[in-house]
């Protein structure tokens, strides 16, 4: 019955993280997936979580489903923390719903899209996180890509040159802030005049916001969000709090789409729950309560925002120091890259053998693109990281 199917070739970047765990070398280091780890090179607990987990528990009782759309006071401290007070969500032009993570509102769209808006493409950065592809894709929606980053930089002119060329109704997937994989950001200025294309254009833009906080700050992270919103919309919002609460297996995460009336909204946010309803019926309950409890308790938000901004500082001094070792030992080449790309990830430059051989050679693990998680490094293996890096340079 099944001797057709074809075995999995398995996610790249999951089956990295398998090898490293089965890798026996004592000195190894992981710096292939997209986690957060601490200076102890652990996952860290946030504090203001485990303090809202305990608040969760101990009010706990009956578990009835939730609505399709995911828990009120979680749907709606999601779209404060995003949205503030601003004059769309008051007039009630947005629909959110709370995800299965990120990954479920990106699946929950995709489905809408292909549902809605048949004859659309969407066009996806060159390069970006492999899933995306895979789920949209995976929801019969065509893609294509255009460019983004060259000699490490965004390729801002061909960017826009393939987005001018886009048919009108085109969807275009952005990173809102820490692009996955490069590191490589917009510029204020650049968002502003790509915002202006995407409306002059008529095409849909859909910011994918995994990493908010690791940027340049909780709200700072939302400028692009911003920009949308004062430009009037529409477009959608996929949210997701794995990161940026350490929460990754609770699957937190939310999709918003911001309409142009509140008569659209309520419509997309039906047709929403019925691609929810067919789909998994409705999310967990446990770990969106915590979010929303992080969220809505002014004591734990404010001890949130400080957790975010120590992990966004420690990111930034493992890049330093990152740079200033490999500045040292390899003096012909300029790591500046290091220093001005932002949020978790690096794009190294290395080749896939170079890679290999950070692997086989020295236990370092990136994925074979080049892309470095720099959140995997800390005070005591950044020296190690950066000798082999220098030995595999050499
Ligand atoms: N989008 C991007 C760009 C990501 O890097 C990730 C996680 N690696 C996700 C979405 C999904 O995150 P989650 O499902 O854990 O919320």
């Amino acid at each position: 019955m099944f001797a057709h199917i074809p075995p999995y070739a398995g996610d790249p970047i999951l089956s990295l993280n398998e090898a490293f765990q089965k890798d026996p070398r004592q000195g190894k280091v992981n710096l292939s997936i997209g986690i957060y780890f601490d200076e102890n090179g652990k996952i860290p607990a946030l504090e203001s979580v485990r303090k809202a987990e305990h608040l969760v528990v101990n009010a706990a009782g009956a578990r009835p489903y939730l609505p399709m759309e995911g828990a009120a006071n979680f749907r709606s401290a999601v779209q404060t923390l995003l949205f503030g007070d601003h004059p769309a969500l008051k007039a009630g032009r947005i629909a959110t719903i709370q995800g299965v993570g990120s990954s479920g509102g990106l699946k929950v769209a995709a489905d809408f899209i292909k549902a809605h808006f048949p004859a659309s493409k969407i066009y996806l950065s060159s390069p970006t996180w492999d899933n995306h592809r895979a789920v949209f894709e995976g929801s019969g929606v065509e893609t294509t890509t255009y460019p983004y980053y060259q000699d490490g930089q965004v390729d801002f002119a061909g960017m826009l040159d393939a987005l001018r060329q886009a048919p009108a109704r085109s969807v275009v997937l952005l990173h809102a802030c820490c692009h996955n994989p490069t590191g490589v950001d917009l510029s204020a200025a650049q968002w502003t005049e790509l915002v202006k294309l995407l409306n002059e254009r008529e095409l849909l833009p859909f910011l994918d916001l995994a990493y908010q906080g690791y940027g340049d700050g909780l709200d700072e992270d939302l400028f692009a969000v911003r920009e949308l919103l004062n430009a009037g919309g529409p477009f959608l919002l996929a949210n997701s709090f794995s990161k940026n609460m350490s929460v990754y297996g609770e699957r937190c995460g939310a999709l918003s789409v911001v309409c142009p009336t509140a008569e659209q909204a309520e419509k997309v946010l039906g047709q929403l729950k019925f691609m929810i309803r067919r789909n998994y019926s409705n999310p967990p309950t446990f770990g969106g309560q915590v979010v929303a409890t992080v969220l809505n308790t002014p004591e734990l938000n404010q001890m949130w925002r400080n957790e975010v901004d120590a992990m966004r500082t420690r990111i930034k001094a493992m890049r330093k120091a990152l740079h200033e070792v490999l500045s040292a030992k390899v003096p012909g080449r300029n790591f500046d890259y290091f220093l001005t790309q932002r949020g978790m990830f690096s794009y190294t430059g290395l080749s896939g053998e170079q890679v290999d051989a950070l692997k086989d050679t020295h236990g370092v693990y990136l994925v074979r693109s080049g892309r470095m998680c720099v959140a995997g490094l800390n005070s005591k293996n950044v020296e190690v990281v950066a000798n082999a890096m220098a030995a595999v340079l050499a």
